[in-house]
Parts: structure tokens; sequence; C-alpha cells
């Protein structure tokens, strides 16, 4: 088979869906005005599909923290942290995260998903096992793969498939990682954790939560899932992001077990790949200031979470089991989720289009995301586009 041959069924699945400009997937958002606010070709729109939670893109504080450290440190390390690209903002970095999780050890990473791959990738190989949430991330799948290891899914969400797995592993537990995720970013529905910790308690093994879409969300310090459920103790790896609440790029790991310091030694995606540039080790040192010392953020993501979710629901969409940050209105088919961005679009409304197999049960959703920064204005706006469009959605007008 030729080189490019492979890809051509994927490329036309995407042609016959995708023809109308602008393309939902990979949608080039032309001007940026606010966290809130941005021009897609002609039409200036809500931004209702990023990950901007406490909307601190466009912090003056982080902003001048970047420039700052951009005059004094200049545009990018040209190094990896193990050879010549490790600074004392990184090294700041990551006794400040480390302070803010209580844990002793923390790794800062190029971003989330190396923070997966370098995390998981490294602490086990060939021979461990991992037992994850079948509705993980793709950087978490990928981290397995590279590490060798064996893979068993249990059913999303599900502890007592989770306890009949961990029951099949016999002294294999010890070298087990378990894997779930704070706030799952499709559906923005949560971790049983409690359960899953009942159950990690009663068989052993490493608890890995990546609180990617938690992390600044949820908690009284803003630390995520395991703080606002109180199992903090029993969490044995967090792994997070910068690029989601904290408004930048890159990632981190966490742990009590002191010993995750040595994991850099080993760790190729932490080893072979440049480190986060200055300014962006910057501006997130004053984002993770902001998280931790302004709840009224978190607060204020809440409120407008919960108007999002009360107001889709009452206009008749079938929504994600939970109000969160990522609210999912789920809907018919492909061909029928795709005209509805559009039409969402012209009415002034940015969404994210997923669409199977990048969906948990193959079902196509337009995810809508909140920010803090949204004001009830936007929220109402954004009700009022999905109200309007509803019977666009009614079967007989079905595409
Ligand atoms: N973990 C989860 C659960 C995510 O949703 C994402 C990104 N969407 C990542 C990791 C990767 O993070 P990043 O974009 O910082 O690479």
């Amino acid at each position: 088979m030729a080189l490019f041959d492979k890809f051509k069924k994927l490329a036309d699945a995407r042609a016959a869906l995708m023809a109308t400009e602008p393309c939902p997937l990979g949608t080039r958002i032309d001007e940026v005005f606010s966290p809130t606010q941005g021009r897609i070709g002609d039409q200036e729109v809500i931004l209702a599909g990023t990950n901007n939670y406490l909307g601190l893109t466009f912090n003056s504080d982080c902003i001048a923290a970047a420039h700052h450290a951009l005059d004094a440190e200049g545009s990018g390390t040209t190094g990896s942290r193990l050879a010549n690209g490790n600074y004392s903002g990184h090294q700041a970095l990551e006794i400040e995260l480390a302070r803010f999780f209580e844990r002793p050890s923390a790794i800062v990473f190029s971003t989330g998903y190396m923070a997966n791959l370098g995390l998981i990738g490294t602490l086990v190989g060939p021979g461990d096992t991992v037992v994850l949430d079948a509705d993980c991330h793709a950087s978490i799948y990928d981290a397995c793969r590279l590490a060798g290891v064996d893979v068993i899914r249990f059913r999303h969400n599900d502890p007592r498939d989770l306890d009949k797995r961990l029951g099949r592993l016999g002294d294999k537990i010890d070298s087990t990682l378990i894997i779930v995720e704070g706030i799952y970013s499709m559906l923005g529905d949560r971790a049983p954790l409690k359960e899953i910790v009942a159950v990690k308690r009663q068989h052993g093994g490493y608890l890995v939560v990546d609180e990617a879409h938690s992390m600044g969300v949820m908690g009284e310090h803003g630390r995520g899932l395991a703080e606002a459920e109180g199992v903090e103790a029993d969490v044995d790896f967090v792994v997070g992001t910068f690029s989601k609440s904290l408004g930048a790029i890159g990632g981190f790991a966490v742990s009590h077990h002191r010993e995750l310091d040595t994991v850099r030694l080993a760790s190729r995606p932490y080893i072979f790949t440049a480190s986060p540039s200055p300014a962006t080790i910057a501006s997130v040192r004053v984002a993770l200031d902001i998280v931790a010392n302004r709840p009224a953020l978190r607060h204020q993501l809440w409120s407008n979470a919960e108007r999002l979710y009360a107001g889709l629901a009452h206009a008749g969409y079938e929504l994600g089991p939970q109000s969160g940050p990522v609210t999912a209105a789920l809907l018919d088919s492909p061909q029928q989720a795709v005209a509805f961005w559009h039409a969402l679009l012209e009415h002034g409304v940015y969404v994210n289009l997923v669409l199977p197999p990048a969906t948990p049960g193959g079902r196509a959703l337009v995810r809508v995301s909140v920010s803090a920064a949204h004001d009830t204005t936007q929220i109402d706006r954004i009700i009022e586009a999905f109200t309007t469009l509803k019977p666009m959605l009614s079967s007989s007008a079905k595409p």
C-alpha cells in the first residue's frame, strides 16, 4: 500500500461531512478578542468551545509575568530539562506545584499529553498491568503503548467492574496502575472516586487520577476531584495540564511518593524533548497562585455551568449526566451534528463538534464549555441559540 493510501477513506469520509466552510474540525479562529470572544471568518462569536475554564488566558498578571520572562530569559530554552533546558523557573514551579497539592514531589512536562506519557510510560513496563477506565483520554492509551504494559479496560465509571478485574490479578496487583480521570472531557461526567478508592483499598495497586479538566475547577483549594471527594491520601499520582484552567501549555505529575523524582531519570518524554519556554512557565506560576487564592473564580465558573446546564435541559436537549465546565448535547447523527454546529456558528456561538469514534458510546455530540469569564448575558445568548435551533433537530427535520 502506498504511503498515503491508508488515509484516503478517512479523508473521503471527512470531505463528505465537511463540505461547507468553515470546517468544524480544526476550525480556524481568526481573531481572539478575550477569553470568551473571537472571530471565525466574518462571524463574531462567543467562545463556548475552549478549555479556558477560569478565563486566565488574558489575565493581566499572567501576561505581565510572561512578558517579563520573555525579555529576561528569551523566547525558548532550546533544550531538554535533563540536558540544557533546566531553568530556575521550572524548578520553582515544581516546588509550587508540590506545595499546592501538599505532596512532596512534582515533575513539570512540556504538555499534558507528555505528562501522561512520561509518568505512566515510565512507571510501568512489560509484565506490569494497567487497569484503566474505558473512556480514558488518548494520551493514557498512548502511554500504555509506549510502556508495552498489559492493558485491561473496565467499564466507564463502573467500580464493580473494576473490582472484578482487579480481583483476577493475584500477585500482579503490586505492579498495577489503576487509571481514571477527574472530569471526563467529552460528556463532562465525573469519576465515582470514593467508590474507586474503596475498591483500590480492598485489592491494592496504585491509583493515578488525571485531573486535566478538574484542577482549578473542583475542590476547596482547586486541587480537583480527589480534593472535592476527600480522598487525596488514596491517590498515588495526580496528572494534570497547564492548558485548561491555567490558560497556558504544559503538564505535570505530583505524588506523595518521594520516589517520583527518580522517574525523571528514565522518562523519555521528559528527557528527549525541549522544556517549556520561560514565558509559559512564568504565566503558569502566576495562574497557579490565582487558582490557590481566588476561589471566587471557581464559584463563578460553577454558577455559569449550572445556568447553562439548566437552560439547555429546559430547551429539551439530551445532556451528559452532570452539570460542570463541560456540557455535552447528544445528537442523533454525525450529519445532524455538523449541520447543527454550522447553525450555532451563524447564531454567533462557537462550540466543539465531536464525532464517533472519538465519542463515548459512538454518539455525535456538541461539547459546550463554560468559563468563569463568561458573563450571564453570554450564557443566556448561548442558551437562546440552542433554544431557537431546537426545531431543526426534530425527527421530521432530520437531514
Ligand atoms: N488528559 C486529558 C484528560 C485531556 O483531556 C487532555 C487534553 N484534552 C490531556 C490529558 C492532554 O493535555 P494537553 O492538551 O495539555 O497536552
